[in-house]
């Protein structure tokens, strides 16, 4: 069974339906905007346990929603 995320507007649906979005979040010791904006495109943080992610419904509603997923068990919370 695929991994399934609740919309607030659709309810239960498929992974699949639904685009990722990681939310950066650049140190505060990185400065200037091109390095600012190179941290946010490419650097990511990798974090094991409970992160807070968006989410665009493509495939249903299209709003984004926020979504609290750890990442040792793809469980969404
Ligand atoms: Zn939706």
């Amino acid at each position: 069974m695929s991994l399934r995320i609740t919309c607030p507007h659709c309810g239960v649906r498929p992974l699949e339906e639904y685009l990722y979005g990681e939310v950066p979040v650049v140190p505060d010791d990185v400065v200037g905007d091109d390095a600012r904006d190179l941290d946010r495109a490419f650097m990511r943080a990798n974090t094991e346990g409970v992160i807070r992610e968006r989410w665009f419904h493509a495939m249903g509603c299209r709003r984004w929603l926020w979504a609290d997923r750890d990442t040792r068990t793809d469980e969404m919370l």
